[in-house]
């Protein structure tokens, strides 16, 4: 071991409790546990809606990603267990890691340093086969669609119409852009059809979204597969696929168990895109965690314009849970790289002068952390600032964001989670906790009442600070048809590149005034959401050209190696 442990390292040297010692956090006792292995367990659905949600509910955002890790994971873990350090019992409800980063980039998503979820090789590796089922689930209602191709088509649906794909949890571009039913007359009606993510999956963010099995079921039978040669949509419950479908998602339905590493409860369960989905762990977690401790922290993905919108407009709408503070996490050098005076690359090293102390350039990333801060006002959210601590930052330059926070009358705290676990967010824990006290009004930024084109255009103006958007021909057009075929009251998501608040990736700080361009436009009936392109989005990832699978081996005892 060197002198800095690894994540692993610091993760397999922890001593954990027993599940059943987490469970009873909870309130959970052996009834409402099913262990997996010894250090986590399956929650019982019956456990689930048993209470009434009465904790506490914060949200961990950030201001827009940089290659260098922002640390809202790792911040939502330290404030729970800072959290703890000051005598609350709070939960950490996050989402499960996809297989395909785990593999691909460096950077798991349990945390990191002395704030993690462990046993941390669980949480990034298969942890209780949800993932495995919702991959399951999505491939079996693509086999009976090509099955019902094959067998006479009897609902008439045009091949070319054809939406569901098929998924698998890894990077794997290969499988993109495929062709099936190739071979002979028996071996399927051949066409061009592609491969997601699972993480991408309709299926991941309808077992996000689903407050009970009933709704799970009714949802995943609104799914929509494609259209009729007369353009009547063909859906999941039509080619008789969403009882099976359901079947196979029956444990992956409720939430996984794990810990801190200070020993506090974390729900661990889904994990859906960030770019087309809603980018938010499930509500049924954060159901367990409201109403069985006093406080949950989770955590949206991405800025606040992706991942926190979301949980405003789509998954606390549905919920009806109302969030009692956000907090908007924000590092030294991602403001220094948002300044504009910076080009860092994803695995490459950093350049030296970023790091040397320079609050100036500090001060010139500001805009972005404001425009994320107006997101959150926006919707009636008490913010807090939490400023993530790196080795390397300077006093001053923590003490620009500080006075910049103090200046717009929002709580900041200096939060060194990483080097020092929950004593490192005690500060952070006092000023979260104060801010829930303040009381929120929640405010959507749309009605679900008004025309599609309003909810982009609130999207584009209130979130993103766009002054119109421009819609390519094709997405006018299926606007108006999905309005049409029923969908106009529907939420609408909007995949735009998460690295900068703009439509354009190497845009920096928070530029006013420009056009949203709205390229195509696509349904998920069965999560309930219309989603409309901004840019070209990557549903299924590469790999680079070293992968972390590289550097990951097992010792001969068993143990891992590796998993950063
Ligand atoms: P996010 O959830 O915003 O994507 P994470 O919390 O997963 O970010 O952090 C991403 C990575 O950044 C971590 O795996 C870790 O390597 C690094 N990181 C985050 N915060 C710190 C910190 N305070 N000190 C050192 N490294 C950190
Ligand atoms: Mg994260």
């Amino acid at each position: 071991m060197g002198a800095v442990p690894s994540d692993l390292e610091i993760a397999q040297a922890a001593t954990l409790r027993p599940t059943s010692d987490i469970g009873a956090v909870l309130d959970l006792g052996v009834d409402d546990l099913e262990p997996y292995g010894r250090h986590a367990a399956k929650v019982e659905l019956e456990a689930v809606g048993a209470r009434r949600p009465a904790g506490k509910y914060v949200v961990v955002t950030a201001v827009t990603p940089t290659p260098l890790g922002e640390g809202k994971t790792t911040t939502a873990v330290g404030l729970v267990q800072g959290l703890g350090r000051l005598g609350k019992r709070a939960t950490a409800v996050l989402r499960q890691p996809s297989l395909g980063p785990v593999f691909g980039i460096k950077g798991g998503a349990a945390g990191a340093g002395w704030s993690q979820i462990v046993p941390m090789e669980t949480m990034n590796l298969h942890l209780t086969g949800d993932f495995h089922a919702v991959t399951a689930a999505h491939n079996l209602l693509a086999a009976m669609l090509d099955n019902h191709l094959q067998h006479g088509n009897a609902l008439g649906i045009a091949a070319h119409s054809i939406t569901w794909g098929r998924v698998l949890d890894m990077n794997d571009r290969a499988l993109r852009n495929i062709i099936v039913g190739l071979g002979g007359r028996l071996d399927g009606v051949p066409r061009q059809a592609r491969f997601d993510i699972t993480a991408a999956s309709e299926v991941m963010t309808i077992l996000a979204l689903s407050t009970s099995l009933t709704d799970l079921r009714q949802r995943l039978g609104r799914i929509v597969v494609g259209y009729t040669g007369e353009g009547a949509p063909v859906t999941a419950e039509d080619l008789k696929a969403a009882g099976a479908m359901a079947v196979l998602l029956k444990d992956a339905v409720r939430p996984n168990l794990l810990q801190t590493l200070e020993g506090q409860p974390a729900l661990i369960h889904c994990g859906p895109f960030g770019n087309i989905a809603t980018g938010n762990s499930s509500i049924v977690a954060d159901h367990v965690g409201l109403s069985r401790s006093d406080i949950v922290v989770t955590e949206a993905g991405f800025g606040a314009d992706l991942g926190y919108e979301r949980f405003v407009n789509v998954k606390c709408r549905t919920s009806g849970f109302v969030p009692d503070a956000a907090v908007v996490v924000v590092t030294v050098r991602a403001l220094k790289v948002h300044s504009g005076r910076f080009k860092v690359v994803a695995g490459k090293p950093l350049p030296p002068e970023l790091l040397e102390e320079n609050p100036d350039d500090v001060a010139a990333g500001l805009s972005n952390l404001a425009h994320h801060l107006d997101i959150v006002a926006g919707t009636g959210v008490p913010a807090v600032v939490a400023i993530n601590a790196f080795p390397d930052d300077h006093a001053s330059e923590h003490a620009v964001i500080a006075r910049f926070a103090h200046q717009r009358g929002v709580p900041c705290a200096v939060s060194t989670h990483v080097a020092d676990g929950g004593a490192g967010a005690t500060a952070l824990a006092r000023t979260v906790l104060e801010a829930t006290e303040a009381g929120t009004h929640l405010r959507y930024t749309y009605e679900l009442d008004v025309p599609l084109t309003d909810k982009i255009e609130a999207l584009a103006t209130k979130v993103y600070g766009a002054a119109s958007v421009d819609y390519a021909p094709a997405a006018a057009s299926e606007l108006k048809r999905l309005t049409d075929l029923g969908f106009g009251g529907l939420p609408v998501l909007i995949a735009k590149t998460h690295l900068s608040t703009t439509a354009t990736p190497a845009d920096r700080g928070a530029p006013k005034g420009w056009t949203l361009p709205i390229r195509e436009v696509r349904l998920a009936a069965g999560a309930g959401y219309v989603y409309v392109l901004s840019g070209q989005m990557q549903t299924m990832p590469g790999l680079g050209s070293h992968p972390a699978a590289e550097r990951m081996d097992l010792a001969e005892d068993g143990r891992i190696v590796g998993l950063f």
